[in-house]
């Protein structure tokens, strides 16, 4: 039987976290959306603000330079599995290299935050992303776009963002991009 390489859905809202701390981070991150927007089968609805924040706290990381945070929401047809290879695509075109160290620094790191209100956990996606209750350099951005959000599983946005650890988020002033 003859698969569908994109496996054509309906449009679903989706949000995706962009980080950077290598390279121009600021850059990267502009480079990304503009990536994300020809992503096929779907579109940019909506990006929000530019954020500074530190690096989060792990027993062995060295010290890395602060990330640049955003997060847009698009709408698209791909199925979950087909856009992170297509995500996992544009961070190895910025160069991301994967180590051994979880939350190393990277150029580009583009994480499926929520796939419309679907909970999914197979061996390479699990949505909501695992660590959005806790980094207030994902909740933050996302209230920029929706500060009504029910997170599947999970909770309110608001409930969730009080209860949240700070990374010293700083907002990027001028750096909102005009999407
Ligand atoms: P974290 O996932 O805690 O933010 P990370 O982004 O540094 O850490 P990566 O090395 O980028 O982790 O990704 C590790 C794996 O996470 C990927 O190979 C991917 O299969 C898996 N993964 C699971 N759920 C998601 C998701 N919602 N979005 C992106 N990747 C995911
Ligand atoms: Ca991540
Ligand atoms: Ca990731």
């Amino acid at each position: 039987m003859r698969t569908n390489q994109f496996n054509p859905v309906a449009p679903v809202n989706v949000y995706v976290a962009l980080g950077s701390n290598l390279e121009n981070p600021l850059n990267q991150i502009l480079q990304a959306i503009q990536e994300i927007k020809k992503l096929p089968e779907s579109a940019l609805l909506a990006c929000s603000k530019f954020y500074k924040s530190v690096p989060m706290e792990t027993t062995d990381i060295t010290a890395q330079a602060d990330y640049v945070n955003a997060v847009v929401l698009i709408e698209t047809q791909l199925d979950a599995p087909v856009l992170l290879h297509a995500l996992q695509k544009i961070e190895r075109d910025h160069g991301r290299v994967r180590g051994e160290q979880r939350w190393g620094p990277r150029t580009l790191d583009l994480d499926i935050l929520l796939y419309g209100d679907q909970i999914l956990n197979t061996d390479e996606l699990t949505i909501p992303h695992i660590g959005i209750s806790e980094r207030d350099f994902v909740l933050i951005p996302l209230s920029d776009i929706n500060s009504d959000l029910y997170i599947p599983g999970k909770g309110h946005l608001s409930d969730l963002l009080a209860l949240c650890q700070s990374h010293q988020l700083e907002i990027l002033e001028d750096s909102v991009p005009n999407v």
